[in-house]
């Protein structure tokens, strides 16, 4: 086994059990909720600062967000948005390399997170030293890592990629003759290669909440529903996307939805895109898609145990108590910044919409 395949395949249980140790999220009374966003509402003017939120935290953080002038996106679409942002503090929920993305663009910015225990398991089965030995293996070929990775791995690539954009620049890069290692999603990386045919060669990272979708369970639920269109995140397995109507990032999935006709949509990423998508397309009925097997009571539990981890308690705490800052080494973060702008003026050559998906 190489490299690609054996440090992925080690970390598992230590990703497990990292997601065993995930406190659950404080039950909160409606009359509680009302008062800690109160009390937020009050500590983001008082402090100049927004809060910018992922399409797969809970819903009443995203409510908040867009309430009090913020954001909710993609990772990139969120460091963007700060970047752009007159704030000068930016309240990132999400995880971790979320916020370390969003530092890179605004270094002059104050960055906190509700909780830095939350992280990513395609960040987590990617370290650095052994993503570098890996890369090291192979000087011949371009480095294309996923956003979804540590700023030391961003450091390390040539090139930073999206689920919007990753074919286009694996496209480009192809027709430049080049060879490619690809990290860390093997699903996402599967896709590509299936769609460019480029000569690539794979971490086996994966995202622990696409890689449980089941084709079977997809089936049985496409026979209950034939009018529905089925729309897949490419992080999912190769089985279920073959499945798919539409294959596409976060953002690219709520506009294929608003252009569908069906009147039904089965949904194949978290269940925090349920937040948007409804305000997307309120007459269509949303259904996600599979991850428990046939006996299971949950159907589907389609939910980042990380993303699940920001809530109103630890926002308020964060910002009140100015914790929870995201620091990043200033050499780390140029070497950073390099990928991450050839990536955005690659997009904004090419037409792309926004400068990336994740
Ligand atoms: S949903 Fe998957 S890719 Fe997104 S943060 Fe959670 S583990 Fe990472």
């Amino acid at each position: 086994m190489s490299l690609a395949e054996t440090i992925p395949h080690k970390l598992q249980a230590s990703i497990d059990n990292i997601i065993d140790n995930v406190v659950p999220s404080p039950w909160l009374s409606e009359a509680e909720k009302a008062d800690y966003i109160v009390k937020i509402k009050a500590l983001l003017k008082q402090k100049n600062a927004v809060v910018i939120a992922h399409y797969y935290v809970e819903d009443e953080l995203q409510a908040l967000a867009e309430e009090t002038g913020g954001h909710v996106s993609d990772s990139l679409d969120m460091a963007n948005f700060g970047a752009q942002h007159s704030a000068n503090t930016l309240v990132i929920c999400g995880v971790r390399f979320m916020g370390e993305t969003s530092k890179i663009l605004s270094p002059e910015k104050t960055i906190i997170m509700p909780t830095l225990d939350a992280e990513c398991s395609l960040d987590l089965g990617c370290p650095i030293d052994e993503f570098s030995q890996f890369c090291d293996q192979h000087p011949d070929r371009e480095v294309v890592v996923y956003a979804n990775t540590s700023v030391e791995v961003k450091a390390r690539a040539d090139w930073i990629v999206t689920s919007s954009n990753a074919i286009q620049i694996v496209s480009h890069l192809m027709d430049e003759g080049k060879k490619i290692i690809w990290g860390p999603d093997r699903h996402l990386g599967q896709y590509i290669k299936n769609k460019t045919n480029a000569d690539m060669i794979m971490w086996q990272g994966n995202c622990v909440v696409h890689d449980e979708f089941k084709l079977y369970e997809l089936e049985e639920l496409m026979k209950k529903h034939p009018q529905a269109e089925v729309l897949v995140h490419p992080e999912s397995p190769e089985a279920v996307i073959a499945k798919a109507d539409f294959v596409g990032s976060t953002k690219q999935i709520i506009a294929a939805g608003k252009k569908s006709n069906a009147p039904t949509l089965i949904i194949a990423t978290d269940h925090g895109l349920f937040y948007k998508m409804k305000q997307a397309v309120p007459d269509k009925l949303l259904i996600p898609a599979p991850t428990g097997g046939k006996s299971a009571t949950c159907k589907s539990c389609a939910h980042c145990p990380w993303m699940a981890m920001n809530t109103l308690v630890n926002l308020y705490e964060a910002l009140r108590d100015g914790t929870n800052t995201i620091e990043v080494d200033e050499e780390t973060r140029k070497k950073a910044l390099l990928p991450l702008n050839r990536m955005i003026d690659f997009s904004r050559e090419q037409g792309i919409l926004t400068a990336g998906d994740a």
